[in-house]
């Protein structure tokens, strides 16, 4: 029986995850919980899943939700930053996994780590940001960072079983999101809620967009070069709008190993809560017999700029990962309040990467100051393009 810590419960990842637990309660148990301002929904899950301990971002939160849980025991209940970090390291937890969304995922992931947990890793932030300490703590500790998204999970998967120098490249696959097929010139006036509709995916609003943006491929490439340990040009993107294929690895001898599966996170969740086993879980069987053609094509870099500037980000490295996604995080939210245009969406990530004199970055301080800059320079730069 393992004891599971979830970080973000009240998220997308957080709810599958908890559905992922409760399909399998002789193999799981949930230790923490947390999450950051849904409180009705948060304390349906402590009733549910009775943990020992939990935490929610503030301290009147934290009040709230002591008054109204009724419960004997009942569980402590930690607050902020200070107290995600507590509740990661606490000893009794077996794996944490890591759903928070952004760059206040960071610190309570380390801090699991630092403490010695393995860690289902959803929240690619972590490894975007810094993605050279995490791994070296993780070796340094002993401990596995087992990948939630699910393209990373299907590396995962299909390197098993072969040898490491014989891999050549991976291949991650995308959907393209919502805009694959629209014309440029139609994409200035494209609204939040055209972009949240995913057309494979039901996920997280920030995601979502960074999904119809391809930023969310750019920041996967990221998190796989430090999680597999790969150069950048050993990481490849296709286009495939049927999100069957989930990755895919090219071998030396010109193999590709892929793993299908029906798009639902349940699958990777699963695997790294399991992991090396394929647990069952509750989704529909994927009906290879009726699926007909499966699509694929290059991306178009020019109408996805944000995977174009992830890639930039990359190859400079130090800070500016970190800086790509501070600045990134502040032009989603400007979108989604209907204060920058889509195809702003990137020219305000691009002037914040100019203005930014890259610096090595050796600890977590480091990465927290950078992504302090970024955010502070993307919202100066918002001002005048506010519409
Ligand atoms: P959601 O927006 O659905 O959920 C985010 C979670 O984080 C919520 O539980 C939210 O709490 C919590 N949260 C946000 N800020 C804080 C904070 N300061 N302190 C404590 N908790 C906080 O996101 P997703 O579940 O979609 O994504 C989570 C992570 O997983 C992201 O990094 C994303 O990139 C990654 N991921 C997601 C996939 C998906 O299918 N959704 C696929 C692959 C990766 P509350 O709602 O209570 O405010």
């Amino acid at each position: 029986m393992r004891k599971v810590t979830v970080l973000g419960s009240t998220g997308s990842i957080g709810v599958s995850t908890l559905k992922v637990i409760e399909s399998n309660p002789e193999e799981y148990k949930v230790f923490g919980l947390a999450a950051g301002r849904n409180i009705d929904l948060f304390t349906e899950q402590i009733e549910r899943f009775r943990p020992a301990v939990v935490a929610i971002s503030d301290e009147e939160l934290a009040n709230t939700l002591r008054d109204r849980l009724k419960m004997n025991p009942c569980p402590e209940v930690y607050f902020g930053p200070e107290g995600l970090i507590d509740l990661a390291s606490l000893d009794e937890a077996d794996i944490v996994l890591s759903a928070i969304t952004g760059a206040a995922g960071l610190a309570p992931t380390h801090g699991a780590i630092q403490a010695g947990k393995d860690v289902a890793l959803a929240n690619k932030e972590t490894l975007v940001m810094a993605g050279p300490i995490i791994m070296d703590l993780s070796k340094k500790k002993g401990v596995s960072i087992l990948p939630v998204d699910s393209e990373h999970s299907a590396i995962q998967q299909s390197m098993q079983g072969h040898a490491r120098e014989d891999l050549k490249r991976i291949i991650l696959t995308a959907s393209g999101g919502p805009f694959k097929d629209l014309p440029i010139e139609e994409m200035e006036f494209l609204t939040p809620a055209a972009a949240l509709k995913h057309p494979n995916w039901d996920m997280g609003r920030k995601i979502t967009i960074d999904s119809s943006t391809l930023m969310n491929k750019g920041l996967e490439i990221i998190e796989a070069k430090w999680l597999f340990d790969l150069r950048t040009d050993q990481i490849g993107v296709v286009i495939h709008p049927e999100s069957i294929i989930h990755s895919m690895v090219e071998y030396m001898d010109g193999s590709i190993i892929a793993q299908l599966g029906v798009p639902d996170m349940a699958t990777p969740i699963s695997y790294a809560l399991s992991y090396p086993r394929h647990l069952k879980t509750d989704l529909p069987p994927l009906e290879i017999e009726t699926i007909g053609t499966l699509n694929f094509s290059k991306p178009d870099m020019k109408k996805f700029r944000c995977l174009a500037l992830a890639l930039d980000a990359i190859e400079v490295d130090g800070s500016m990962p970190a800086v790509l996604n501070g600045a990134n995080e502040i032009a989603v939210e400007a979108f989604l309040n209907e204060e920058i245009g889509f195809l702003q969406i990137p020219v305000l990530i691009e002037r914040v990467m100019q203005a930014h004199d890259p610096v090595p970055v050796e600890d977590i301080e480091a990465v927290m100051e950078a992504d302090r800059w970024a955010r502070e320079t993307a919202k100066k730069e918002l001002i005048p393009m506010r519409s």
